[in-house]
């Protein structure tokens, strides 16, 4: 039986694989750089340009670039209407951002755990904490699978409240054919360059629904309007504008949206060979008994954003924290999406405390997350999946 590297054998390849990387080409470099030798680097034509790309991809009728996922999320919160005294329910496997964009608002987040098999937020759960309070709900498409969206949809509508999901790992999925971005209330999306597609720090919230639309652009650029119909005053004259709410400057420069604009092209290419290493990893990890491969819902057309190897502990000898390091020793870095948001110190002086979801917090102990990016190689794929093999065949029960 070949030796893990940590257990004194020789590691499956010299060079290290991290779990995430950008594909950037000269297609990419070139359209930056004609920004740069243009009038605008920001509030500029490639804004537009973007947001009318990102409307034709997604099918949602309008669409708000902004400077990140995060400020996508904290801006959608606000034009949602969440504030002070108000409940937003999300996943506790996400990033923080999912839940800090309702504390920006005042409001509190509330947790519903996930679903065992899909990793995502289980409508069941979400309609059990449904209170006078809640005024949205954050649902995340984790890896990029769509969540649930018929029965969170219904259940949002049914009771009056918001649906917003957080897209930033579901940029090119689909949901029952139709593309996430136009089917919630409002949808956002990272282009950190983790990310499927990245333009360095980005964000973006899609909607079709107009008056959403008119206060997302408030909340971008200071709550600061020209729109004849918002003004509060009478006009001085044609430079005239006001503030009328407490807005931000969550902007994304021209540069940037020029660099999206070209990364988008490369979206459907991104998109199968990400789908191809998944099959891949999947063919290989549902042979293995010691492993649990996650459920696909056949509603999703996934464009795959993580790959979460979950080990099953009782047939093992290692725990996630032992077959994390001896893949490292592997050369294979992962990483672990995520900290259940509520384990965190911040959260947890807020009141939080550990058992509040039970599915999140197994999943916690059990996973992390493999290479997945557009330019790994066959061979590297190959390597992570024997440095896998070797680790759960020498440590089996
Ligand atoms: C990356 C990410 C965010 C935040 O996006 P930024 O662009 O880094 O601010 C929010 N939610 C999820 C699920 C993410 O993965």
């Amino acid at each position: 039986m070949e030796i893990p590297a940590i257990a004194g054998g020789k590691p499956v390849r010299e060079s290290k694989l991290f779990y995430g990387h950008q594909y950037i080409d000269e297609a990419d470099i070139q359209a930056v750089c004609d920004v740069l030798r243009s009038d605008y680097l920001t509030c500029g034509p490639k804004v537009t340009e973007l947001e009318e790309k990102l409307c034709r991809l997604t099918g949602a009728k309008y669409a708000v670039v902004c400077s990140n996922g995060t400020a996508a999320l904290h801006i959608a919160a606000l034009a949602a209407g969440v504030k002070e005294g108000d409940e937003v329910i999300t996943s506790p496997i996400t990033f923080a951002a999912s839940a800090n964009c309702a504390l920006y608002c005042g409001a509190k987040p509330v947790f519903a755990d996930i679903n065992p098999n899909t990793y995502n937020i289980d409508p069941a759960c979400v309609e059990k904490l449904i209170n006078e309070h809640t005024k949205a709900v954050v649902a995340v498409d984790y890896t990029g699978q769509a969540v649930e969206l018929a029965q969170l949809k219904k259940m949002c509508h049914e009771k009056g409240i918001t649906l917003i999901v957080d897209g930033a790992h579901a940029i090119g999925t689909s949901y029952d054919g139709q593309m996430e971005g136009s089917i919630a209330d409002m949808t956002t999306f990272s282009f950190h360059p983790v990310k499927t597609v990245t333009c360095g720090e980005g964000g973006a919230v899609l909607t079709n629904d107009e008056k959403l639309y008119k206060r997302l652009l408030l909340f971008r650029a200071h709550g600061i309007t020209r729109d004849p119909e918002l003004l509060e005053k009478e006009s001085h004259g044609s430079w005239y504008y006001e503030q009328i709410d407490l807005g931000y400057n969550y902007r994304l420069t021209d540069m940037q949206c020029a660099l999206l604009i070209s990364q988008l092209d490369k979206l459907p290419m991104f998109k199968a060979r990400r789908s191809e290493i998944v099959k891949k990893y999947n063919e290989a990890f549902g042979k293995m008994p010691e492993l649990f491969v996650q459920q696909e819902i056949p509603e999703s057309d996934t464009t795959r954003h993580l790959y979460i190897l979950r080990i099953r502990p009782e047939l093992l000898k290692i725990d996630r924290k032992g077959f994390f390091e001896a893949l490292a020793a592997e050369n294979i870095c992962c990483n672990v999406h995520y900290i259940p948001v509520y384990w965190h110190p911040y959260y947890e002086k807020l009141g939080y405390r550990k058992g509040l979801c039970p599915n999140a917090e197994k999943l916690y102990t059990e996973m992390l997350s493999l290479p997945l990016y557009y330019s790994l190689t066959d061979k590297d794929v190959d390597d992570v999946i024997m440095a896998v093999e070797k680790i759960v065949s020498y440590y089996r029960k």
